[in-house]
């Protein structure tokens, strides 16, 4: 019994090692997961035939070699698989469908009501786009995975020993109550996986982004509100519970303004979209509206020398770097990596300002050990990042139990 259990659970661990190492590189050889994943090649060959069989990988012809046999080349079987993943925010949510090579096949958009809205019309917005997403596809409903959300607040499971998954979303900043996550959707025979917005985000970059195969890292996600993921010896930090890397409700000024959480001088009540825009209106500037365009418009004022634009720019550049600079000293990253669509536009305007003020901000040594790269995702991979959610769960396991 006790060896039954642990052929099984080599067998288990062998073929994630496999499958993860197929979806990451897209392409490989049996030779080369042999080498990566150290299972010697009988092993490997095994491996890829379960797989082959779950249809979750597949042949993609041969190549010749030197004088021996033509190397067999084997991919991800892009429609073995389906995963939904979700942009969880006060505004809104964005579904997006993905295959097995994560590429994105269909996307939902829907607008919260208000433009504060509550969980219960964010819920609504969600079910909704997902049900939209699902009526589209029938055909791939059997394959599909789960659905992972990335959502706007700390996201903690507290499930006990009793059983029952019990997921909840402490959203302070948007003044919600606690909100469990099965009160957010109706999952309909679906697994709804779940985790912060910007922990997604810095998954998938880990992935397949800026911070693949780096092993310390950084991944900041800048928007109306500010997120971090911390990479470190390879893996997210999270804490005791999971809160690990809420960096926005940092403070950078004893006193300053007040923050959406209801503390005073947090990093988001400097740095966040609402507050830049806020601070150039108070200058005298008229943003249009509250986005992408507002921002980019403060950035063409300041380059044009509109003095209160200059003014906002230099300062939201001074107090990033300076919270950079310490997150630098604190976690002495290999990368920092900026993202969101508020570092996307800081990164087009003002890099080599932001790159020069946090190397100065940071102890000169592991000011010196870094590169910054900008998100290989720029603004938009909340979504990706939630559909890995569900990948995890089939790298972790067949995906038998979860068709619908
Ligand atoms: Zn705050």
């Amino acid at each position: 019994m006790a060896d039954g259990a642990t052929t099984r659970d080599l067998r288990t661990r062998n073929r994630a090692r496999v499958l993860r190492r197929v979806v990451v590189a897209g392409e490989t050889t049996r030779a080369d997961l042999a080498a990566q994943c150290h299972l010697s090649a009988a092993t490997v060959t095994n491996v890829v035939g379960d797989l082959l069989r779950e249809g979750l990988i597949e042949e993609r012809g041969s190549l010749p070699s030197d004088g021996g046999r033509p190397i067999g080349q084997i991919g991800v079987h892009p429609s073995g698989a389906y995963f939904l993943g979700a942009d969880v925010g006060e505004h809104g949510v964005a579904v997006e469908l993905f295959d097995l090579s994560f590429e994105r096949l269909d996307r939902e958009f829907r607008e919260g009501r208000t433009r504060e809205s509550t969980p219960s019309e964010i819920g609504e917005a969600l079910q909704d786009a997902v049900s939209a997403i699902r009526a589209r596809h029938p055909e791939r409903e059997s394959r599909l995975v789960g659905l992972g959300l990335g959502l706007p607040g700390i996201v903690e499971d507290i499930s006990g020993s009793h059983g029952g998954r019990e997921v909840v979303l402490y959203a302070q900043s948007l003044g919600w109550p606690p909100v469990h996550i099965d009160e957010l959707l109706r999952a309909d025979a679906l697994e709804v996986l779940a985790d912060n917005g910007a922990k997604t985000l810095a998954t998938a970059e880990m992935w397949f982004g800026a911070a693949r195969g780096v092993d310390h890292a950084i991944v900041a996600l800048l928007g109306r509100g500010i997120g971090l993921g911390v990479v470190s010896n390879g893996e997210l930090m999270r804490g005791l519970a999971s809160s690990a890397g809420e960096w926005g409700h940092t403070k950078v000024s004893v006193g300053g303004p007040r923050c959406r959480c209801g503390a005073q001088g947090c990093l988001e009540a400097y740095v966040g979209a609402d507050a830049i825009l806020g601070r150039w209106r108070d200058g005298g500037g008229e943003p249009p509206g509250s986005g992408w365009r507002a921002l980019t418009a403060l950035v063409a004022a300041a380059d044009a020398g509109a003095s209160a634009a200059v003014r906002v720019l230099d300062e939201t550049v001074e107090v990033l770097a300076l919270a950079l600079g310490n997150l630098v000293n604190l976690t002495n990253p290999e990368r920092v990596i900026v993202g969101g669509w508020v570092g996307l536009c800081l990164m087009q305007s003002r890099r080599a300002q932001l790159e020069a003020q946090v190397r100065a901000a940071a102890l000169e040594r592991p000011g010196g050990q870094f590169a910054l790269e900008l998100c290989r995702f720029e603004g938009d991979s909340v979504a990706l990042g939630a559909a890995l959610l569900p990948l995890q769960r089939l790298i972790d396991g067949p995906m038998a139990k979860v068709t619908a």
